[in-house]
């Protein structure tokens, strides 16, 4: 019997998880489809298809704030259980490409002279 793909689950598989969008398919047991199915926060790996939630996923959004007059931006974001905000200045360029992998987090890599061309490779070597 397969185990569950919820990470470090214990339990074997017992029904079968399908995204919203189609893209994610995983054998999960009954008590984490019944928590994916209510919607808990989940996000998933690349190459071995584990799912991540509860304490396994990267901290939820608390906050964030953008500025700057120069030539960029610098954004600022605070993390939920985190009194530490950090900031990160982007290029004009940097803050385009971000906005377009937060809008399709796995769209296509950017085109040839758009934006950093180390962008793409770096989003690539995250997962
Ligand atoms: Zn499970």
């Amino acid at each position: 019997m397969t185990g569950c793909q919820v990470l470090r689950c214990p339990n074997p598989s017992a029904d079968r998880f399908v995204s919203a969008d189609s893209r994610v398919t995983a054998l999960v047991c009954g008590e984490h489809k019944r928590a994916l199915d209510a919607g808990e926060r989940w996000d998933c790996t690349g190459r071995e298809g584990s799912i991540l939630m509860g304490p396994d996923l990267a901290p939820a959004l608390a906050d964030y704030l953008v500025g700057g007059r120069g030539n960029g931006v610098t954004l600022t974001i605070e993390r939920m259980d985190d009194d530490h905000p950090f900031s990160v200045w982007l290029s004009h360029a940097e803050a385009a490409r971000l906005g377009e992998l937060l809008i399709a987090p796995s769209g296509s890599p950017p085109s040839q002279g758009q934006a950093d061309p180390e962008s793409g490779r770096r989003r690539r070597d995250a997962r």
